[in-house]
């Protein structure tokens, strides 16, 4: 991208943007624009920064993440790590059956990482003074030349745009597209994360630097390296992200998956810790009759396993006025498509380049930059649905339930 410094409009006053959210889909968007020049604030809800990135902060985005080249450039770009320090190179694909044996292999060099270090390499270059954290928006009203955002503390900003990257959950989709609600796919994925050093040495062995794959009805699992906690690519340092894609009727055996620890039921996420052990017993039990063993294994050591149930999401516009919509706010593709993260950055860079094509017009900017975006969304959300389907997941009730 082609760097300039201060982006002006009509009256020569620096464009200034306010972002909410401050995930891979905000930091992007933000270093893209202050990278062209604009005075970008951005305002992300939790509390949480390189210091004390808490493990919930972490799963509910992803543990581990596949990255695409389009990242790579963009940390490249702002003199961040390069692919040899940002993750672990899988380097083939290999599927096993229930037996455990191998009935296919590939070669498919990928790199790996995590939600946090990817995290802790974008905070590191977008300066704390504009990184407001615990600050969370409500609500936004707008005229023809600015908008006024709204936060639960009472306070409001002013800006010439304004860039929800709020997620899934996005309370500025809410507020423009009530009607847009995530849609659960049928299936949730159980994760967990576990260090390298507790795997046996045979396990750790089999899985080391490949992705490794079990399809069963229904069902999927796989596994795949990740940088240990505090990015460490050593052997023996790094961690094993591992999932296992399950079918789960929407109601109540959904429900019963979803309810927490205290009682409450969660839509999106139901982290580390908060997995009621009676569920998580039930789940071990249908391991042992459904997963290979090395699965099977992998459930057994991780000791707090955590839950993500797939939703699918697709807007017919992203842009309102002055304000636009990013990353999983607008689109929730499954993640079988490896593309959630790759989305969010290429909406924020793509959106940089419409603004500084159009001089800081941000209506016309935003008017250009919307079209290729909503096909991009459209094709990942089939890509990922019909990905999904091939594996049996979803909709198709391939066994009886187990959860009651
Ligand atoms: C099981 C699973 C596996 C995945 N694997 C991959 C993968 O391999 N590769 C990949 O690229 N992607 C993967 N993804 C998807 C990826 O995690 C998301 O697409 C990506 O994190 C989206 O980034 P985002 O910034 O748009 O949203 P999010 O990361 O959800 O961030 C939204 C941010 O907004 C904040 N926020 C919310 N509401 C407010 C508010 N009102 N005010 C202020 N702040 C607010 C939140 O706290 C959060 O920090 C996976 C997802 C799942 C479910």
């Amino acid at each position: 991208m082609q760097l300039n410094h201060g982006i002006t409009q009509h009256n020569s006053k620096r464009l200034r943007v306010v972002i909410a959210g401050g995930s891979m889909g905000g930091l992007c968007a933000g270093l893209a624009l202050r990278g062209i020049g604009c005075d970008v604030e951005i305002f992300e809800r939790a509390s949480y920064n390189e210091a004390n990135l808490t493990p919930s902060a972490v799963q509910s985005r992803g543990a581990g993440l596949v990255v695409q080249m389009e990242i790579n450039r963009f940390l490249a770009e702002h003199g961040l790590t390069t692919a040899e320090t940002l993750g672990v190179t899988s380097w083939k694909r290999q599927y096993i059956i229930g037996d455990g044996s191998i009935i296919w292999e590939e070669s498919t060099p990928q790199l790996m990482t995590s939600w946090d270090m990817l995290y802790r390499q974008l905070r590191k270059v977008f300066p704390d003074q504009h990184y407001h954290q615990g600050s969370k928006v409500i609500g936004v009203e707008q005229s023809d030349d600015c908008v006024v955002v709204r936060f639960e503390d009472g306070r409001k900003e002013k800006c010439d745009l304004l860039i929800g990257a709020d997620g899934i959950d996005s309370t500025i989709r809410q507020q423009l597209l009530p009607d847009a609600v995530p849609q659960y796919a049928g299936y949730v994925a159980w994760r967990g994360l576990i260090d390298e050093s507790l795997l046996s040495s045979d396990v750790a062995k089999f899985l080391a630097e490949q992705f490794t794959l079990f399809h069963g009805p229904g069902m999927q699992a796989l596994c795949y390296l990740v940088p240990g906690p505090n990015g460490e690519l050593d052997e023996g340092k790094r961690r094993i992200n591992w999932l296992w894609y399950f079918n789960v009727l929407d109601g109540d055996e959904l429900k019963t998956v979803m309810t927490d620890s205290q009682g409450g039921v969660r839509k999106f996420f139901l982290p580390q810790g908060e997995v009621r052990e009676s569920v998580i017993q039930q789940m071990r039990v249908a391991a042992k009759g459904y997963l290979p063993e090395i699965f099977q294994y992998l459930f057994e050591v991780t000791e707090k396993p955590f839950i993500q149930p797939i939703y699918d999401l697709s807007l017919p516009r992203m842009v309102f006025g002055r304000v636009c919509l990013i990353g999983d706010a607008a689109f929730v593709v499954r993640p079988h498509t490896a593309a959630g993260t790759f989305k969010a950055v290429t909406n924020a860079i793509e959106l940089a380049q419409e603004l500084q094509e159009s001089s800081g017009d941000v209506v016309a900017a935003l008017e250009k930059w919307e079209p290729i975006q909503l096909a991009m969304g459209n094709y990942l959300k089939l890509l990922g649905v019909n990905l999904g389907n091939r594996s049996g997941l979803g909709h198709y009730v391939l066994r009886d339930t187990l959860l009651h």
